[in-house]
């Protein structure tokens, strides 16, 4: 026979906190905390089996249930000394719901029940207190009433209120016995009015109402709702917790309150939390009265006068605390903990991990290794590396006043403010002359790149997370609240317009790249804080991980922070955002524009010692680092002109024909470019800018390896390769470079020539691009792209949908695909290696910052892991995580 029961009480359970898939989470940790002593209430939890068991048969329950029930309550009643359902000494029980996590949306609780007009009456005697037996027993109905059979929750609420009006009272408890008595009555007639038929008396039928509705919230839109959104799966389903009532509400020697072990904001080691003397479960958090304060310091920093628990109810409170410790040390990690005191006497009633903020847990997991309750190792394990992100940039002061004006996407974390600049142009000169700019754009595009490095943040009005300006701004550690829809923005008159509000040019803003939020005016911003605990944690994950973290940089700036950062190399260097530089680009568009190759030759001279300089800055410093550059990639079209002017001014400098100019842009033009010529397409239809760009790097490492006197060993990478041929190309003139600039300087170096592999074919045929290639970097935005068809730019007006109907369950540009993308991955891994046993593996597409992915990167074996600065400190956490997991299977398998 299945057993569907399981009791809890008096020092012992049926239960572990093991069970948490059958018991859920609440029943689990109750029986738990009832097997290690702790004084829990007794009672009983009908497994999450029950709640498919009645689905799967039109809502009824298996005969078994009904027998196991009532043994169960019989252990509960003899526990108790008291009986359900007796008219002279009754046992009252809670109803409680509780799946596997604790998931809003489910049913509430439900307390006191077995209560009708004659056990009312039986716990009065009993009690001695009339008054209390009343207001459990209005409390019942109202909450009965409202939970399992749904009468709205007001109509109980204005009863109450009109009552309070009549006598002149502002709190429940000023209410007497004779007033909850006529409250009873009100509430009963109220359900009678509403429903047509009366409140049950039978506490069997309430009892089954309860557990029944228990098992119906599951499947409310509510629940599902959050379901989706969480990702939790409809079949776990849900358990119920039947409990004996232990009463907060028995006058002021009891009371009813929640805690936490530490403190859940900041992780200080402080008892935290709140109670209430004569109230009853959610009061402390229904807002009714204001609850106290547990601590006398809490008390103080509160500025309350209030007692606090501790002195109120010094001994109980000595005991709670006692339990505190116990429970931490049992369950090593930090507890959410609810309780009631009953005459003095203190009542388990949940224990949870408790959530926290990212500052909280990474100051909790320091302190309890360092405390020895847990190891290092631990440690690591319990910070979410996503939760970082909040740690590494700056964030709003909360005690700050915000003035919103709007809510757009929280594109890139962080909080700036800064004077409004609506053009590029504008952005870049303000900062020179010392001013913090926020950068306004309907939407950004690649020319306004050092309008978006000058300003301090990003605000569009356009685009989605993975719009130009989202993807550029996560990449430069610049806060960005993209796709702000309420922006009107006009760059003629230079103001904005949002909510009937106008913001002119230079007027301050503040934007929060975390929340999505725009406020007007200047709001004051907290550092962030990288020594200390956040070092610590960094240290044990360093020590932990076995793949390599690098960043992706272009720029000095960028390779500065993420050496901060703790990156070990540069694993993409794009070489095209140097392109646009100050006056740069009229040389490019020389370049592109030219006729012949000797015209091309001219204007790649113009561009060489700018190249040279950008990456001897960049190998400087990254001295002692490997550094990969990525030749020129995107289609030339990309660097044309657009305006009239910009035509105008390249035209002068070639001396031709505007016109002419004009005609050779249309010629360049594609109809699918990122399909186009791009990659080492170009370079193969012209070798000599990847000529230029192989000799500026070895000069530029040649230079800088002499003035430090490191080796620098840089790694060039080929982009957008199918074939080996094309490598094999691209490799032959890269070398016969390295020879003439080894010979003009007469010293040589150690340098790589690698590739991407970023196209589905270059990954099917990695065994044969191994053998011209020293290392691989997987470059999965371009290989989703083109593994899916899917264009990322174009991907936001179907991707949520997608996501939404449960096609897709996460964005394959966001979190790799690992049974399509990622396959791919592991065969050209794994193709490479039986070519060349010793082939350095990478990636470097924004997967290489995302949790998940480099946990799937760990298990294909890559060497390393390149993502953008800001995302470092994330990856090596990840990195390390993903090490722990895999060493802890291994020892679990071979256990
Ligand atoms: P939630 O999951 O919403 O926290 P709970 O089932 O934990 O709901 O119940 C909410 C509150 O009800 C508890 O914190 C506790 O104060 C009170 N409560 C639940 N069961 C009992 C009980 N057997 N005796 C006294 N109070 C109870
Ligand atoms: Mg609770
Ligand atoms: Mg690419």
């Amino acid at each position: 026979m299945s057993k569907w029961v399981y009791s809890f009480g008096d020092g012992a359970a049926e239960g572990t906190r093991q069970m948490k898939e059958l018991l859920g989470g609440k029943g689990a940790n109750l029986a738990e905390m009832s097997s290690i002593g702790l004084p829990v209430p007794p009672g009983f939890t009908i497994s999450t089996e029950m709640c498919a068991w009645y689905d799967r048969h039109q809502q009824s329950y298996p005969d078994a249930l009904t027998g196991q029930i009532e043994a169960a309550m019989q252990k509960m009643e003899q526990s108790v000394g008291a009986i359900f359902g007796d008219s002279q000494n009754p046992l009252l029980v809670s109803v409680r719901s509780g799946a596997r996590v604790s998931m809003p949306g489910m049913m509430d609780t439900v307390l006191n029940l077995g209560l009708n007009d004659l056990t009312v009456e039986g716990l009065a005697r009993r009690s001695g207190d009339a008054r209390f037996a009343w207001d459990s027993y209005r409390r019942f109905i109202q909450m009965y009433g409202d939970v399992v059979m749904g009468v709205a929750h007001h109509l109980f609420e204005e009863a109450l209120e009109n009552l309070k009006l009549d006598k002149g009272v502002d709190l429940d408890t000023e209410l007497d016995e004779k007033d909850l008595r006529d409250l009873v009555e009100m509430y009963k007639e109220e359900v009678e009015r509403t429903l047509g038929k009366p409140f049950p008396q039978d506490p069997q039928k309430q009892l089954w109402g309860a557990i029944s509705a228990v098992f119906k919230s599951w499947k409310t839109d509510r629940a599902r709702v959050y379901r989706r959104l969480n990702g939790i799966p409809e079949d776990w389903g849900t358990a119920v917790n039947v409990q004996a009532m232990v009463f907060g509400n028995m006058g002021e020697s009891s009371a009813t309150g929640v805690a936490f072990t530490r403190d859940p904001s900041t992780g200080e080691r402080a008892y935290y939390g709140e109670f209430l003397i004569n109230a009853q479960g959610e009061d402390v958090v229904a807002g009714i009265r204001t609850p106290q304060h547990l601590t006398i310091k809490a008390r103080e920093a509160g500025k309350s006068n209030k007692p606090s628990m501790e002195e109120a109810m010094p001994k109980v409170f000595g005991q709670l605390v006692g339990i505190f410790e116990t429970l931490e040390g049992h369950y090593r990690d930090m507890q959410d903990i609810e309780f009631t005191v009953q005459d003095n006497k203190l009542w388990m009633l949940q224990t949870r991990s408790g959530k926290r903020t990212a500052k909280a847990a990474l100051k909790i997991a320091v302190d309890m290794a360092s405390e020895g309750l847990i190891s290092e190792d631990e440690a690591v394990m319990r910070v979410d590396p996503a939760a970082l992100d909040q740690l590494l940039h700056p964030t709003l002061d909360p005690a700050a006043s915000r003035d919103v004006l709007t809510i757009g996407l929280p594109a890139s974390p962080g909080a700036a403010s800064g004077h409004v600049a609506f053009t590029a142009d504008e952005a870049e000169a303000r900062a020179k002359e010392g001013e913090a700019v926020i950068l306004v754009r309907v939407e950004t595009s690649p020319e306004d790149i050092h309008g978006m490095h000058a300003a301090r943040g990003i605000l569009t009005a356009r685009g989605g997370m993975t719009s130009h300006a989202a993807v550029v701004a996560r990449g430069m550690g610049r806060p960005c609240v993209s796709g702000a829809g309420a922006l009107r923005v006009d760059v003629k008159t230079g103001e904005m317009t949002v909510g009937g509000r106008t913001i002119r040019r230079g007027e301050m803003i503040t934007i929060d790249g975390s929340t999505g939020e725009v406020m007007a005016g200047h709001v004051p911003t907290l550092k962030a804080e990288l020594s200390g605990d956040f070092a610590q944690l960094m240290a044990w994950a360093d020590r932990a991980r076995t793949m390599a973290v690098r960043t992706n940089a272009d720029t000095p700036h960028d390779t500065e922070t993420a050496r901060g950062f703790g990156a070990e190399g540069i694993g993409l260097c794009r070489t095209e955002h140097m392109f646009f530089d100050g006056d740069r680009i009229i040389a490019v568009r020389q370049m592109i524009l030219a006729e012949d190759e000797a015209g091309r030759r001219r204007a790649l001279e113009t561009l060489l010692p700018h190249q040279r300089q950008d990456f001897a800055e960049i190998f400087h410093i990254m001295r002692g680092l490997p550094v990969t550059i990525r030749l020129l990639d995107p289609p030339l079209h990309e660097f044309l002109p657009r305006e009239e002017k910009e035509f105008a001014e390249v035209a002068a400098v070639m001396q031709v024909n505007p016109e002419h100019l004009r005609r050779r842009a249309l010629e360049l033009t594609e109809a699918n470019p990122m399909l186009g010529h791009r990659g080492c397409r170009l370079g193969i239809a012209y070798p000599e800018i990847y000529e230029m760009q192989a000799r500026a790097i070895f000069e530029a490492a040649l230079h800088v390896g002499e003035q430090s006197g490191e080796t620098i060993i840089p790694e060039i990478m080929i982009p957008l390769v199918s074939t080996v041929a094309e490598l094999a190309f691209l490799k032959e003139r890269i070398d016969a470079v390295a020879e003439i600039v080894f010979e003009e300087k007469e010293t040589r170096l150690t340098y790589l020539v690698g590739t991407m592999i970023e196209l589905p074919r270059a990954a099917i045929t990695a065994n044969e691009i191994a053998g011209k290639a020293d290392f691989f970097s997987f470059g999965t935005n371009d290989l989703t792209q083109t593994t899916f068809g899917i264009s990322r730019d174009d991907a936001g007006g179907f991707m949520p949908l997608y996501i939404d109907y449960g096609i897709l369950s996460r964005d394959p540009f966001v979190s790799i695909d690992q049974t399509g993308v990622g396959e791919l991955v592991r065969m050209g891994a794994e193709r490479g290696r039986s070519t060349k046993a010793e082939i350095k593996l990478g990636i470097c597409g924004e997967h290489g910052g995302d949790p998940a992915s480099i946990h799937f990167c760990h298990g294909v074996g890559l060497d390393y892991v390149s993502c953008s600065p800001y995302r470092v400190p994330i990856a090596r956490l990840a990195a390390a995580q993903a090490a722990l997991e895999a060493k802890a299977a291994l020892e679990g398998g071979k256990a």
